[in-house]
Parts: structure tokens; C-alpha cells; sequence
């Protein structure tokens, strides 16, 4: 899924934004957020590769934002 496709953030309607970070080991570390950080969604454990985080954070930034969209 494009970045461009994700649900925005329910607070201020932005697109949220990769916070990744590579260590020196080149295992990927971080999250993805609102560029305001309203709201985030981290990684549990290292990814192997960029994208492969990507596609972890994506269903839980997904599943974050209809959480929050369903509360009153
Ligand atoms: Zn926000």
C-alpha cells in the first residue's frame, strides 16, 4: 500500500509519516505517526529491510485509526 493510501490521522487529517530508523546492524527500527504525533504505531522488534517494516506498521496504523474513529 502506497503511503499516499493510508488512512489519515483522525485528529488532524494528515498523512501519517515512516519514523524508520536503520541500525548499525541495518535492522530497521521505529514507527509510523501523524507528523504531529497525535498518534503512533511501533514496531515490536526489528524489521529486516524498510519495506518489510512498512508492511508491519501498515495493518496496525489501519486498525489504530478505526479504533479511534469508533469511539465516541
Ligand atoms: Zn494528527
Amino acid at each position: 500500500m502506497k503511503q499516499s493510501e493510508l488512512p489519515r490521522c483522525p485528529e488532524c487529517g494528515n498523512m501519517p509519516e515512516y519514523a524508520l530508523k536503520p541500525n548499525h546492524m541495518g535492522w530497521v527500527w521505529g514507527g509510523l505517526k501523524c507528523p504531529y504525533d497525535h498518534y503512533r504505531v511501533n514496531l515490536n522488534g526489528p524489521a529486516d529491510s524498510r519495506a518489510r517494516a512498512e508492511k508491519k506498521l501498515t495493518p496496525q496504523w489501519i486498525e489504530l485509526v478505526e479504533k479511534v474513529s469508533l469511539e465516541p
